[in-house]
């Protein structure tokens, strides 16, 4: 299986969490504790609501742990 070259994207300031996918892609949590959204650097897909980092941490960690995207020349 081929690792995703996005295992280290460069950390955005509002970074909260960064977990990993299957393939090492890391899926970022930006905002703030009450504001906060998901995205996957792996297959580009994101969270469409702003909410709560304890709601959008659960839904990232989910789609983390089934995601085995490892895109590598995904824009962002
Ligand atoms: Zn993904």
């Amino acid at each position: 299986m081929k690792l995703s070259p996005q295992t280290a994207p460069v950390e955005p300031d509002n970074l909260l969490i960064r977990f990993h996918n299957q393939v090492g892609a890391a899926l970022d949590i930006t905002g703030t504790r009450t504001s906060s959204r998901w995205y996957c650097h792996g297959c580009g897909y994101r969270s469409t609501l702003l909410e709560g980092v304890l709601i959008t941490r659960q839904a990232a960690n989910s789609h983390a742990a089934t995601c085995r995207a490892a895109y590598h020349r995904l824009g962002a």
